[in-house]
């Protein structure tokens, strides 16, 4: 069966997939989402003997219906390969009765990798299919791991280059040398002195600025984006949901039909968009549970059915998460509005002329699959130090927030139900605040002293990806005003 896609926020906007691709974001501003979400057409049992390449092309084949097999495969080889330090790809760990889903095995182990090491490769692809010849400009607003996972996918990719904002002062330092410290000719990294949503607002006016679409195709050039609102980033993220489903039953952790629940530490919604997508496939899932930090718009949104990002940007130890508008929300809210894209567009309408918007009744109550949990710094802190100390497992605070609202939910509800946790950074990316949690002896070390000791307090070797960034030379310094992002694409691109 053929998916095309349509925007969130009008009717009649029918595209291909490869298209949805190549544009990221729909004319209108809308989110690009699939006309109906597939079933998955093989029996779990089957997927349950499958390496996690082919459970990937089980899953894309359904979504991206306008590529070959060969287009897809070709794909899923050049992105999962030996760029992962694990041929499981994404292992499913047990630890104290439950199960982390461990996403970041790959180039910048962060789980931004499983989506970003595709991309490139289905926007190539996509290009060629439809007869595309200006060079895609990625343009990409980053809180962090997007930014370097996207740069590593992207560098020297034919017929491509890669424009990366970040919030100078809201990443940690071994995110901003990963990302400053990035080869290739075809990638810039800029840093802007406001904070993620800032970066993203700026990145949001460029695409829908007409004006600049039309100075950029005289010179040969087109938008693309790489965040996490390309359905080329959400698709490719389903498939470790199912693939974690079927390892379950692989190893009889479970019996056909048991449902479980996801924990995911959420910032921009794309994460557990995907659990409820690989709900929606047939995966059995009985509760959704979306873990914030301090920044907790969406507990709020989840316990009152207000989304008000009028609040105060906290910055903390889960830099990630540190998100007050949760763009992959649009499309949640476009599926629980009876995929009504007239009521999407007047609430996105009021999110961005008032900051707020309130679901109806009946909305909130198609949200019951959800649970909004969150989790502060010091609550963050004792649970990386809990977990070290009962089992030697060392997780990062992105990680950390989610095992802590878990654990909390799990106590008060007495639920039961076997757990999979979105495990979506290594430790070694937020060595200081992880090692700060387990003990006050490692405060004041730098970064590079705290990697070695977690190394030795974790018994787990240092990952490349951090090996690599103690000696690189910095090759980005340019630092701009919000105000000035633009600008600062203009002198890059010779407009
Ligand atoms: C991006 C990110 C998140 C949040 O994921 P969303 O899809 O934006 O909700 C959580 N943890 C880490 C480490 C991340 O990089």
């Amino acid at each position: 069966m053929e998916i095309k896609y349509q925007s969130t926020r009008s009717e009649g906007t029918e595209v291909t997939a490869s298209q949805a691709i190549l544009k990221g974001l729909a004319d209108d501003g809308g989110l690009f989402v699939p006309k109906t979400i597939p079933a998955l057409d093989v029996p779990l049992a089957e997927i349950a003997k499958m390496s996690y390449q082919e459970t990937a092309y089980e899953v894309m084949k359904l979504f991206f219906t306008d590529f070959t097999e060969e287009e897809l495969k070709n794909c899923i080889r050049r992105a999962y390969d030996s760029k992962f330090d694990t041929q499981e790809i994404a292992p499913l760990v047990e630890k104290d009765g439950t199960y982390y889903l461990e996403l970041f095995h790959g180039a910048t182990i962060a789980f931004k990798d499983m989506a970003l090491s595709i991309l490139p490769h289905l926007l190539t692809t996509s290009a060629r299919k439809n007869h595309i010849s200006n060079e895609i400009v990625i343009l990409t607003a980053t809180s962090g791991d997007t930014g370097k996972a996207a740069l590593a996918g992207f560098a020297d990719v034919e017929g491509t280059s890669i424009i990366v904002f970040y919030p100078k002062n809201g990443v940690s330092a071994i995110q901003e040398r990963q990302m400053v410290t990035q080869k290739g000719a075809n990638t810039k990294v800029v840093g802007i002195t406001g904070n993620f949503d800032d970066a993203q607002s700026g990145v949001k006016a460029m695409f829908n600025n007409k004006d600049l679409a039309k100075a950029m195709d005289a010179k040969g050039y087109q938008f693309s984006s790489a965040n996490s609102i390309n359905i080329g980033r959400l698709v490719p993220q389903v498939v470790y949901y199912v693939y974690a489903y079927t390892r379950l039953l692989a190893d009889g952790a479970i019996q056909e039909g048991e449902a479980v629940n996801f924990v995911v530490p959420t910032g921009n919604f794309g994460n557990i968009l995907a659990a409820f997508y690989a709900k929606n496939m047939g995966i059995p899932v009985a509760k959704l549970i979306c873990a914030s930090n301090e920044n907790k718009v969406l507990f709020d949104f989840f316990e009152t059915g207000i989304y008000d990002k009028n609040r105060e940007f906290i910055l903390t130890s889960s830099p990630s998460m540190d998100i007050l508008i949760s763009s992959n929300l649009e499309r949640l809210i476009y599926k629980i509005a009876g995929e009504d894209a007239g009521a999407t567009a007047d609430m996105m309408a009021a999110l961005a002329s008032t900051g707020k918007y309130t679901i109806t009744e009946d909305m909130k109550a198609q949200m019951k699959d959800f649970i909004g949990g969150w989790a502060d710094e010091e609550q963050t802190a004792a649970e990386i130090k809990r977990m070290y100390e009962t089992t030697r497992y060392v997780m990062d605070t992105h990680t950390a927030v989610a095992s802590a609202v878990y654990h909390d939910y799990k106590q008060k509800s007495g639920d039961t139900t076997k757990t999979v946790i979105a495990s979506t950074a290594s430790p070694y990316k937020f060595g200081t605040s992880v090692m700060g949690a387990i003990s006050d002896t490692y405060k004041g070390m730098d970064d590079f002293a705290l990697i070695d000791e977690l190394s030795k307090v974790s018994g787990t070797g240092i990952p490349q990806a951090v090996e690599e960034i103690r000696s690189a030379p910095v090759l980005h310094d340019t630092v701009c005003e919000t105000a000035d992002m633009q600008k600062t694409v203009e002198e890059i691109l010779g407009l």
